[in-house]
């Protein structure tokens, strides 16, 4: 890529399902290809199916990618581009790349079986090449409609990956591939390419499923005289046995995650940093990961999922991130103050976490008093501090406690632990008793 040439990415999701954490991982590397080199970021939604493709999902994704943090320059719906996939179309069938085949399925079966048992590769025969025109009008006759195929060159296709380096694609392994059918209506190898080129997308990334694809798409670049666009093949997320993450099955869908409370951000972060070179860490933004992040980072091995470390980052971002940028969110969770944020957060694994916690706070706490801890807790109001209170109303309180009892260790902070909160676990004392206040302490202590 020449410097001055800009940068267009676009992430092109079929609209069939809503995206899940595997989907986030092209989604997002390519949203910080854009930010890294000021690019423009293009969300085209492949609707070439009509059977499946919802306007329901479109909206669906475009809310998920809002979530993860993405807000795309463009949308674009292919099934409003038809036209212009008509027109590359006939160009191809003028040039005589794209020629019509009538098999069907039953026959391609049988043709690839015969051929399987005579030791010879399963690769269409290109019978639909050598069909003259009295043939076409005598299907034409029959009723049968052609579906369209796209000669292959034949030749090792060779191109540079971004991420998995030199490659080479050889399309003489290879049937011509389908890419329109019968019906008229196109797979989905020839209008991403007519798209590419149209929409000047410079950068492709996407999953390491479709480097096969390279090698035809490539082909097709060339026979529409477009230019070819640099490649980058990531590796797919997987779950923990190695088995891909479905989308259709709805498994780990962003929609889910955010329900159960996870961050976006931390989110994000697990799709793209899992099967890097960079630790599954805190970042504070995706526009500073953007600043550090190359696509030479990805791994060429595995890229495996595993819960643990979104649950670990989760808490770990939450324990950093400060009470503005969260604001209206915790006001939902009964935080309404810095202060109560600060002391609580140390805790949370999710933000909902908190709401729980603000109730130690708040109230109602039942305090939990043994009966040989009686005379401990009488001192232990004896010595509370008169208002007003400062940072340092826990170490002049526990230093008087200390003395007034000749307790230490364990032995004087659980009693005083289980009579304020409650609990045996939880925030700092320290930082809950400016919280509570005098009254509150005075009562939970009694
Ligand atoms: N719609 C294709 C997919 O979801 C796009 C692949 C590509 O990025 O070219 O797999």
């Amino acid at each position: 890529m020449s410097v001055e040439q800009a940068v267009i990415v676009r992430y092109a999701p079929s609209p069939t399902g809503r995206l899940h954490l595997g989907n986030a991982r092209p989604a997002l590397l390519n949203w910080l290809f854009a930010l890294r080199h000021g690019g423009t970021y293009v969300l085209r939604l492949d609707d070439t199916d009509h059977a499946r493709s919802t306007e329901a999902f479109a909206q669906g994704i475009i809310e998920d990618l809002a979530w993860l943090g993405i807000t795309p320059a463009r949308i674009e719906r292919q099934s409003a581009r038809k036209a212009i996939h008509d027109a590359a179309r006939d160009r191809l069938i003028a040039s005589g790349r794209l020629y019509r085949c009538y098999e069907t399925e039953d026959e391609l079966d049988r043709r690839r079986a015969r051929a399987r048992t005579m030791g010879r590769p399963p690769i269409y025969d290109r019978a639909g090449l050598r069909l003259t025109d009295a043939d076409h009008e005598r299907y034409a006759a029959e009723g049968r409609k052609p579906h369209w195929r796209f000669r292959l060159d034949g030749r090792p296709v060779a191109f540079t990956d971004l991420i998995k380096g030199p490659q080479t694609v050889n399309t003489a392994s290879m049937s011509d591939p389908v890419l329109v059918r019968e019906d008229g209506s196109y797979l989905y190898t020839l209008p991403s390419v007519v798209d590419d080129i149209e929409m000047g997308i410079t950068h492709v990334i996407r999953g390491e499923d479709h480097v096969s694809n390279t090698g035809t798409q490539i082909e097709i670049f060339e026979a529409l005289g477009g230019p070819v666009p640099l490649f980058a093949h990531h590796n797919l997320l997987t779950g923990a046995d190695g088995e891909g993450l479905s989308k259709r099955l709805g498994s780990l869908s962003l929609a889910d995650l955010r329900t159960e409370g996870y961050e976006p951000l931390a989110v994000a972060l697990v799709a793209v940093l899992t099967g890097t070179s960079l630790p599954v860490a805190p970042q504070p933004s995706l526009a500073a990961l953007a600043e550090i992040f190359d696509l030479a980072m990805v791994s060429h091995g595995p890229a495996r999922f595993d819960p643990a470390e979104l649950d670990s980052l989760n808490a770990r971002l939450l324990h950093e991130t400060g009470f503005d940028a969260l604001r209206d969110r915790l006001a939902a969770h009964g935080v309404a103050n810095e202060p109560m944020w600060l002391a609580l957060r140390g805790n949370v694994a999710r933000l909902g976490d908190v709401a729980e916690l603000a109730r130690l706070v708040t109230g109602p706490v039942t305090p939990v008093i043994a009966d040989e801890d009686r005379a401990f807790m009488a001192a232990a109001r004896e010595a509370l501090p008169e208002e007003p209170w400062d940072d340092g109303v826990w170490d002049r309180w526990i230093a008087a406690v200390k003395s007034a009892t000749g307790r230490k260790g364990r032995g004087l902070f659980m009693p005083l632990r289980l009579a304020l909160t409650g609990r045996d676990d939880g925030p700092e004392l320290r930082s809950l008793l400016p919280l509570l206040g005098r009254r509150a302490c005075l009562d939970r202590l009694s």
